[in-house]
């Protein structure tokens, strides 16, 4: 009943957004810093933001998640916060002793202007960073952008902070996952190594946010890109970047300066998207083993048992729109009609890449957009099954329609960090959760008669 004031009729609005379908920058900035192997993030802004980050991570990973800030005061944000930066890269470096300190800015430093690149050459020749360790940066303020604009600006950071150009070509090829589970950066490795591949994957989150319990606590878990690997980037053959809006940026700075050729994908959710991944690592010298071959027909075998389910009934997305993009196109190819698409996060492309994932301009889809929209699209054509992440469920609740959960921020759930939803195997068990969201609601609904063992 949270949201029963939503009117059906649609008001076209500009300046208001309503329950946005996007968080903050510097969320998906901190995220891709815990992709490195020994590197703590560091919040460039008041400690509030940064609680709200690290809780934000915190409550979707269930993992603890470390980070440190500048803690501006009222001085600070009057004078800029180079004094606070510089005391806290001294600070950290002796009491926590990372190998790399990840910056990123937030709303407040980027509204003074705090000039992040200055302040790191002033600590470099202050000696504040010792020999060995790196200070990586990334620019994200929250008011534009979203989190996943954070994320792809910390993995720009990456590039800049660690790609040298010269050497020779090294027998490897860059891949950078999206704004992907640790589970989905697992996966494109085994996926990449079964078909033996040399793969730098970074960021690499797999082994820092899906730990094991052992009963003591790891500042820096083994997991994360080693910074000795990030130091050759740009020695690979060549860069495969998943999802445009995530990784198509990085792969290019790369490119650019270090004349690594890049090949952007799309996310591997679905046969269609993995087969493109599978087929990228082929022309770069791999081979599909068995293995593979089997996991995909199991994924098709599903799908043939269970396409009388799936065929026609009507679905609405929200979320970011890599993810988007590559869920369209494995729902239009199980005959499903993707009827709403919205996402927070900017991008002059995505309308074009949802229609042609669809096949079809019937689709209502919109970037920068919100739940508010999405809620109202859902009232005036209902569908069957709705995609999202937590803050879906109000919807699902008001207008009872099954939710699959996906994206990020999931809060309510368990599982995303450990199971993926990329590559064969990552399709089956998305198939496995809409299925179960179909059936069980085709259960519950079933009068006594019809309700049936076998289904
Ligand atoms: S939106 Fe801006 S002010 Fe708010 S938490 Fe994010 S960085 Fe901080």
């Amino acid at each position: 009943m949270l949201l029963r004031h939503t009117p059906e009729g649609i008001a076209e609005r500009e300046a208001l957004t309503i329950q946005p379908a996007k968080t903050c920058q510097p969320i998906g900035a901190m995220y891709a810093a815990l992709g490195i192997h020994r590197c703590l993030p560091h919040s460039h802004g008041s400690q509030g933001c940064c609680a709200y980050h690290r809780s934000a991570l915190t409550r979707h990973y269930k993992e603890p998640v470390m980070a440190g800030t500048s803690s501006f005061t009222e001085g600070s944000a009057v004078f800029g916060g180079q004094g606070n930066l510089l005391d806290a890269i001294q600070n950290i470096f002796s009491i926590y002793d990372p190998d790399v300190i990840a910056v990123h800015t937030t709303c407040l430093s980027e509204t003074i202007g705090d000039d992040v690149n200055q302040i790191m050459v002033k600590a470099r020749e202050e000696k504040k960073i010792p020999e060995g360790r790196f200070v990586i940066k990334a620019s994200t303020p929250s008011y534009v952008g979203s989190h996943v604009i954070g994320f792809s600006n910390m993995v720009k950071g990456i590039v800049e902070g660690f790609a040298a150009p010269g050497g020779a070509r090294g027998g490897f090829v860059n891949v950078i996952p999206g704004f992907v589970e640790p589970s989905d950066m697992a996966e494109i490795k085994r996926i990449a190594r079964l078909m033996g591949v040399t793969a730098l994957v970074f960021p690499d989150t797999s082994g820092v946010l899906d730990t094991p319990q052992t009963g003591s606590y790891e500042m820096y878990p083994a997991g994360g890109a080693p910074v000795s690997a990030l130091l050759g980037m740009g020695g690979g053959a060549s860069t495969i970047a998943l999802g445009p809006i995530a990784s198509g940026p990085g792969a290019r700075l790369l490119d650019t300066r270090c004349k690594v050729p890049c090949e952007i994908l799309p996310l591997p959710i679905g046969i269609r998207a993995t087969d493109a991944l599978v087929n990228a690592l082929r022309a770069r010298g791999g081979n599909v083993p068995d293995e593979l071959a089997f996991e995909r027909g199991q994924a098709v075998d599903i799908i043939t048992d269970m396409q009388q389910y799936f065929f026609g009934k009507k679905a609405a997305l929200i979320g970011d729109p890599d993810h988007l993009v590559s869920l369209t196109g494995f729902l239009t190819d199980l005959g499903m009609l993707v009827r709403h698409v919205i996402t927070g996060t900017p991008g002059k492309k995505f309308v074009t890449r949802i229609k042609e994932a669809a096949q079809t301009d019937d689709v209502n889809v919109r970037e920068m957009s919100d739940y508010f929209y999405l809620h109202q699209l859902v009232k005036s054509e209902p569908v069957d099954l709705l995609f999202g992440n937590s803050y879906a469920k109000y919807m699902s609740r008001d207008e009872d329609i099954p939710l699959v959960r996906m994206g990020f921020p999931i809060y309510d759930r368990i599982g995303h960090q450990y199971f993926p939803i990329v590559g064969y195997r990552g399709a089956m068990r998305l198939l496995e959760r809409m299925l179960d969201a179909i059936l069980s609601r085709q259960d519950r609904d079933a009068p006594e008669e019809r309700f049936e063992l076998v289904m």
